[in-house]
């Protein structure tokens, strides 16, 4: 039998001063400053996409520094998607990648390694 792992979903956003805290299931506080969470928007357009040769194009964007996400509104089961107060709205943030961005001592302490 398959061992039955839950995977932790966000269940709480809230704005903390230039910081984005999001409670999770497991119990984790995440926190995710809105300027480093804005730099990594995984949508195409910030990413940028690979061209037919295979080039990989970054748009130069200028984030200001007072950044901060307007609404969070989730998506599907998977993921949450963040409209940001410059306009922008096309990044979808999977739970795992949100995660994966948090920036509490404890999970960038896990990331030293
Ligand atoms: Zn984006
Ligand atoms: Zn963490």
């Amino acid at each position: 039998m398959k061992k039955l792992i839950l995977d932790p979903e966000p269940k709480n956003f809230k704005n903390e001063g230039n910081q984005l805290k999001v409670e999770w299931t497991d119990g984790h506080e995440s926190m995710h400053y809105h300027k480093y969470l804005r730099e990594n928007c995984p949508c195409a357009l910030c990413q940028g996409e690979p061209d037919l040769l295979g080039s990989v194009k970054i748009l130069g964007q200028t984030i200001p520094d007072d950044i901060r996400p307007k609404e969070v509104s989730p998506v599907g089961r998977y993921a949450i998607n963040i409209v940001w107060s410059d306009g922008h709205r096309t990044g979808i943030y999977t739970f795992d990648y949100l995660r994966g961005l948090c920036q509490c001592t404890e999970c960038l302490s896990q990331k030293d390694e």
